[in-house]
């Protein structure tokens, strides 16, 4: 005879199941029916553990054989929730957010554990979608690193943890040298992969807390934090010469130089002051002689010029 509480868990529109403390599940209901593919006959009398419904975690670590959150329940008798991805009888993943209790019996013992699904395919493909849409919105689509909108927004945030909280740092401004020289020799497509090399080689010498995107064109901008000044030359110099000694991987081996300005944010700096500030110094490299990096000559002493006058 069916117990009374399987009425009301068949009205549920969550999926939901029992299962015995050896994990075999004795109660199946319609919803999960409906989520997953399998019949109530399918799967009641079989054990959960034996993978039926292979939950993977978002890594893709399998939680069935070792990391059973059924399992966990039934030994310490508390609730579990999380999200998971099971196994859809056609092969498919789905999304579910499940929520495991224990069931006690009168003497508080643990005899079961109920688990209730629901499925999040909607939910998630929604979340997910907007997180790519994010990180589109925040990178470059040729080099995929950092675009000018998020490195507007990061000189905004560190400029603000300056004033904070005093943590200092600088800005690094390169521009290609000749660019034109090289699409004009090698073609369109060759400058792009140049673009791409160079990103490559800002990205992989970063330390995990600076940051590095293309500005625009053939122009890309370092956030560099936590520096004094002769720390940050010393980064401006080895940029340059990573790029230096890069190879871009065209018919023929190729080879680009950068002009740098860097600079150190001041106190009353916004975005624009202190990016023309590195960009103007990179300018000076260029009347250098180019492949040069050029720092301020004096850090400022009480920002007092910040702004106007000469640099
Ligand atoms: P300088 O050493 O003075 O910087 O010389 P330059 O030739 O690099 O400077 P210029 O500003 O005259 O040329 C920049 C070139 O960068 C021109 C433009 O066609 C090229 N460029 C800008 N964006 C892209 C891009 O996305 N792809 C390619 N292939 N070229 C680009
Ligand atoms: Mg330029
Ligand atoms: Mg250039």
């Amino acid at each position: 005879m069916r117990k009374h509480y399987e009425f009301i868990l068949e009205a549920l529109f969550e999926g939901a199941y029992i299962v015995d403390k050896d994990r075999r599940i004795q109660f199946w209901n319609r919803s999960a029916e409906q989520i997953t593919g399998f019949s109530a006959q399918e799967v009641v009398g079989s054990r959960c553990s034996d993978n039926l419904l292979m939950h993977v975690d978002e890594r893709g670590a399998e939680l069935c054989t070792h990391l059973c959150p059924i399992a966990a329940a039934l030994e310490d008798g508390n609730m579990k929730e999380g999200l998971v991805f099971l196994h859809h009888k056609n092969g498919h993943r789905v999304p579910v957010s499940i929520r495991i209790a224990p069931i006690r019996d009168e003497n508080g013992k643990i005899v079961a554990a109920v688990e209730f699904f629901t499925d999040n395919s909607t939910l998630y493909d929604l979340s997910q979608r907007l997180r790519e849409l994010e990180a589109l919105a925040l990178l470059d689509s040729l080099t995929g690193i950092s675009n000018r909108t998020h490195l507007e927004s990061e000189i905004e945030a560190s400029l603000q943890e300056k004033q904070r909280y005093g943590l200092s740092f600088g800005i690094i401004f390169l521009d290609i040298d000749n660019f034109k020289d090289v699409n004009d020799l090698y073609g369109h497509q060759v400058g792009d992969m140049t673009l791409k090399t160079i990103a490559g080689t800002l990205r992989a010498s970063a330390r995990p807390f600076d940051t590095f995107g293309r500005w625009g064109g053939e122009e890309f901008v370092g956030i560099i934090k936590n520096v004094s000044l002769s720390q940050l030359q010393g980064f401006a110099e080895r940029c340059r010469t990573l790029i230096e000694n890069s190879t871009v991987q065209a018919d023929a081996p190729l080879r680009v130089t950068v002009s740098i300005g860097a600079a150190l944010a001041r106190d009353r700096d916004t975005v624009n002051s202190l990016i023309r500030r590195a960009d103007t110094l990179m300018y000076e490299s260029k009347r250098m002689g180019r492949n040069r990096v050029t720092v301020e000559r004096e850090p400022p002493p009480v920002d007092a010029v910040y702004g106007v006058g000469p640099i």
